[in-house]
């Protein structure tokens, strides 16, 4: 069994409103949380430690153009 995200899959659309011009934000695809300080080697040991022990979720990033403001969505990987 694998757990797949059903939107870097193209199973599915996620619509998020801005929460502060209501405009639909932009998902700019998916990134593994608090690893933006490290090194691109670093990164990639540290993702796959992160990709064994979390593996039912999937972290997508979504953005707004017109406020540059920008929120973290953990989307719930289905089982296939
Ligand atoms: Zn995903
Ligand atoms: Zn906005």
């Amino acid at each position: 069994m694998e757990y797949v995200c059903p939107i870097c899959n193209g199973m599915a659309t996620y619509l998020l409103r801005c929460p502060h011009c209501g405009k639909q934000m932009e998902n700019r695809g998916t990134v593994v949380e608090f690893l933006d300080d490290y090194s691109p080697y670093l990164a990639m040991d540290i993702t796959q430690l992160v990709d064994g022990a979390a593996h039912d979720q999937c972290v997508h990033l979504f953005y707004c153009e017109e406020c540059k403001y920008d929120k973290r969505v953990s989307i719930q990987r289905i089982k296939m």
